[in-house]
């Protein structure tokens, strides 16, 4: 596993939906915390959500880093268009992070990398 605590680099943000023929702002999460923001519940700015977060390191699954090894690691924020249904990143990131030993088996869950300003609804 690699330790989620290694400084994350954003490398992209997208505010509007790709597709050519939409370009629509309004994505699923942003619109779910424009209304918490608007019940007082959460303050504006505070955070932006995706929809899912996904993380990969990339290394030859048939030499295996070795513990203690740095790796790069590739971060997405995904959402959903809520005027075309289109999935799309709202953040790209990068990191390296150094592999450490596994937990023991139900001694300790994976925590994605965190990037400031997101927050992971799963
Ligand atoms: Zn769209």
């Amino acid at each position: 596993m690699v330790s989620p605590e290694q400084k994350q680099i954003v490398l992209a943000r997208f505010t509007v939906c790709p597709n050519k023929d939409c370009k629509s702002e309004r994505s699923l999460m942003r619109t779910l915390v424009k209304k918490e923001v608007k019940a007082g519940r959460m303050e504006e700015g505070e955070v932006e959500a995706g929809w899912f977060m996904t993380s990969a390191a990339a290394f030859n699954p048939t030499k295996p880093p070795l513990i203690g090894s740095v790796v790069q690691v590739g971060t997405g924020v995904i959402d959903i268009c809520l005027d075309c249904g289109t999935v799309y990143a709202l953040v790209v990131a990068k990191s390296e992070q150094t592999i450490t030993p596994a937990p023991m088996p139900g001694m300790q869950s994976f925590q994605p990398p965190h990037i400031p300003g997101f927050s992971n609804p799963m």
